[in-house]
């Protein structure tokens, strides 16, 4: 049975010291919650500290990108090994502010995801439409097109290491939010191409998050649909009480 897995991504917030600070309250709030695998991608500076603040609880720590090359001339970038060193578990890859501010493409997208299952790192894989896809009528195309390409010769046990996360992109961080159908039915058809590309049983117990302002007011209904299985979070997921609250829902 697949995971439901609830996922903060901080973006570029946090310092080191608040990062442990967060962690330490955070730990408490939601010890023994099972039902969902908590995990918090953070800044790479706060990674080292983060991992160690969340030793011996049920919290795991993430990356927000990794370079597809194992070292050389990459100015600014980090590897997966560099990650896997100090303790990183997972990793976030082709999130859309990475795509709309960095210039990744589907293909950057498929190299990163490679390279870090390769070195041994749980995948979330972002993607979604943009607001004029949508309004277009041409989301299932988009997000089709895009699980294809960025999945393009990930095995299939590769797969198990991946988690999708569905994004439209005019729901991160604006307020607005998919209703609990449109998440529903577009984390369907990922999870069909996903069925197409590696048969059912592998699209059974792939898990598929909804991102794009879930917070602890709408993710109960979001996270009760059926092809909804579980978050990618940014803004709640800078406070305790919020993201303990998103935790709880995926617990009820
Ligand atoms: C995100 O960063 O992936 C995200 C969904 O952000 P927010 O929850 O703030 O919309």
């Amino acid at each position: 049975m697949r995971r439901t897995v609830i996922a903060g991504n901080w973006k570029m917030n946090m310092t080191p010291s608040e990062a442990k600070k967060f962690i330490t309250e955070l730990a408490p709030m939601v010890k023994g919650l099972d039902k969902c695998d908590i995990v918090l991608c953070v800044p790479y500076v706060d990674i080292a500290v983060a991992c160690e603040a969340a030793k011996g609880t049920n919290i795991h720590i993430g990356a927000e990108n990794v370079h597809f090359a194992e070292s050389g001339a990459y100015t600014g970038e980090v590897s997966a090994k560099m990650l896997t060193e100090i303790g990183t578990e997972y990793v976030i890859v082709g999130h859309s502010e990475r795509r709309q501010y960095f210039g990744e493409t589907d293909t950057t997208v498929n190299q990163r995801t490679k390279a870090a299952l390769a070195a041994g790192l749980k995948v979330i894989l972002c993607l979604g439409e943009v607001k004029d896809e949508r309004l277009a009528g041409i989301t299932d195309e988009v997000v089709a097109m895009q699980t294809k390409l960025d999945l393009a010769g990930i095995t299939a046990e590769q797969l198990k290491n991946v988690i999708i996360a569905y994004e439209p992109v005019w729901a991160i961080g604006t307020g607005l939010t998919a209703t609990p159908e449109q998440a529903d039915e577009t984390c369907g058809v990922i999870r069909s191409v996903v069925r197409d590309l590696y048969g059912a049983e592998a699209a059974e117990e792939i898990t598929i998050q909804y991102g794009g302002s879930m917070n602890d007011a709408n993710a109960r209904e979001l996270l009760s649909k059926p092809n909804v299985d579980g978050g990618l979070i940014g803004g709640a997921s800078l406070k305790t009480d919020k993201f303990t609250s998103i935790v709880l829902a995926a617990n009820a």
